[in-house]
């Protein structure tokens, strides 16, 4: 997705050769117009696959999952980090090791939001070791839904999460794919191998 691709460009910044930070348009501040291209670019990736709705992780899933929930007229569940104490309903619950916290935690949606018969579409914002999208995927099946695919907006291909996820049998739709980070360097993987 080339929009994607030139604000990453422009904006991002290269933290290690591993850490992308991106707060100008997707982890802090929103790019309202960009997060409709992006629900865009899911949509026709996506579309025709009976997709009954949109699974993803708070907070920065959130903005991507919704412009797609309403590019393919689905609702959106965010899966919740922190206990509230509205959640007092029957949970579904997984757990995830935070890659940029370095931290486990738990992970959890109310029952009544995912359904048997539902066609799960995740999404969440970057893809790098694969354990927030194999989370999200868990409760997926702890419902008894079907995983129809995964969306990712950033995937680092040079960790093993698209190729761990890939193995697993999931349809996994990275928006930009990034191949490495090194000396503060963005660069992409060339359309050849992407
Ligand atoms: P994974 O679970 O695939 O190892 O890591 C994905 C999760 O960790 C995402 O939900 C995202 O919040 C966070 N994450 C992983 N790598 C990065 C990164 O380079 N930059 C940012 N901003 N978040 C990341």
């Amino acid at each position: 997705m080339e929009l994607l691709k030139e604000k990453i460009l422009n904006e991002g910044v290269a933290l290690s050769d591993t850490v992308l930070k991106v707060d100008h348009f997707l982890n802090h501040q929103i790019d309202p117009e960009l997060m409709v291209e992006i629900g865009q670019a899911f949509k026709e990736r996506f579309e025709g696959k009976n997709i009954t709705r949109i699974l993803t992780l708070e907070s920065s899933g959130i903005a991507p999952s919704v412009m797609a929930g309403l590019a393919l007229g689905v609702p959106v569940v965010f899966a919740r980090k922190r206990k509230s104490l509205t959640l007092d309903e029957n949970l579904l619950t997984a757990e995830v090791y935070s890659y940029t916290k370095q931290e486990t935690n738990t992970i959890a949606v109310a029952d009544k939001f995912i359904s048997s018969d539902d066609s799960i579409l995740i999404i969440d914002d970057f893809l790098a070791n694969g354990e927030a999208a194999n989370a999200l995927a868990d409760i997926v099946h702890l419902a008894g839904a079907r995983v129809a695919g995964i969306g990712i907006v950033i995937e680092k291909s040079f960790q093993d999460g698209a190729k761990k996820l890939k193995d697993r049998g999931y349809h996994v739709e990275s928006l930009a794919r990034i191949a490495s980070l090194s000396n503060g360097e963005i660069n992409f993987l060339s359309e050849v191998n992407a």
